[in-house]
């Protein structure tokens, strides 16, 4: 994926796609000092997309990075690369960086921060399990707590475990794994947040101990528009047995609904078919 024709913006300039690299020395790669942002283009705009460069800015700060642009500057170099790159349907890529410099240490103060903004075209981040429904592993891994790691930063550090447990459900020929939290409560899959309908009402994870996604927040805003009532809560595992449907939604994601969560199965019921039209209606108006 690297050997390919495109351009890259990377700490304010358009770089060829494939001369778009770091150096191996890089503090990240050794300490994960990075954060980014993943955001998707319908029709050349991209959908909240200032909220997607605050964030990012936010998760920087969590690590004690200090992004050497503005939001104003990263929402131009958005647009900037889409554009040069022909696409307004886009996945787009910001991640900034500790990169190499004196500091090969834990700490890395005195090493420059990077920013590389990159957009590709991304179909159906589930494939066809998009209209069919996705099949979901239950992690061995638990989503760690606030006073572990900072959980609300889109950090790399945050992902190892999302890798390793979605590698370990494709194995068993499921699409995604779903995370119980330290406590034991359901939290979210590895990339997308999680939603239950149960006689009418939906109940969703309470995000005190993940991302709080933005797509999350929309779909929410969505059911309280269409007088649907939505519990933010605490969910226990036993309690999947009772739900009628499920759905996850990211930005990748979007909303896809879930068929199946280890031995537990879940109709694609009307509100999910509703829900996932609704939101994209709503990134394409
Ligand atoms: N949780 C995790 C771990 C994620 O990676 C994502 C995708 N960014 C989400 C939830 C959903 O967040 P959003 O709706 O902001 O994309």
């Amino acid at each position: 994926y690297d050997d390919r024709d495109g351009t890259i913006w990377m700490d304010g300039k358009l770089v060829d796609w494939r001369a778009a690299n770091v150096h191996i020395l890089t503090h990240a790669m050794h300490y994960a000092s990075s954060v980014f942002e993943g955001e998707r283009a319908y029709n050349g705009k991209i959908f909240e997309s200032r909220r997607h460069s605050e964030r990012l800015h936010f998760s920087a700060g969590e690590l004690d990075i200090e992004i050497p642009f503005t939001v104003d500057e990263i929402e131009a170099a958005k647009y900037e690369v889409m554009k040069v790159n022909g696409l307004s349907d886009a996945y787009v890529r910001a991640v900034a960086w500790r990169g190499a410099g004196p500091d090969m240490g834990v700490a890395s103060a005195r090493n420059p921060v990077h920013l590389a903004i990159a957009c590709w075209e991304w179909g159906s981040y589930y494939g066809d399990a998009k209209t069919r429904g996705a099949k979901l592993d239950i992690a061995k891994w638990k989503r760690p707590s606030p006073e572990t790691i900072p959980v609300h930063a889109k950090a790399a550090g945050l992902y190892m475990i999302c890798t390793t447990s979605k590698h370990a459900a494709e194995a068993k020929g499921c699409s995604d794994a779903l995370f119980m939290d330290y406590r034991g409560y359901v939290a979210e899959a590895t990339g997308a947040n999680i939603f239950f309908v149960k006689d009418g009402e939906v109940h969703t994870p309470d995000p005190d101990c993940f991302l709080n996604g933005i797509t999350r927040q929309t779909v929410i805003g969505m059911l309280r528009d269409k007088q649907v009532k939505v519990h933010e809560r605490h969910i226990m595992p036993e309690e999947l047995e009772g739900f009628e449907q499920c759905w996850l939604t990211g930005t990748a994601a979007e909303v896809t609904p879930v068929g199946q969560i280890g031995t537990y199965n879940f109709e694609v019921g009307a509100l999910t078919r509703d829900i996932a039209e609704s939101y994209e209606q709503l990134v394409r108006a």
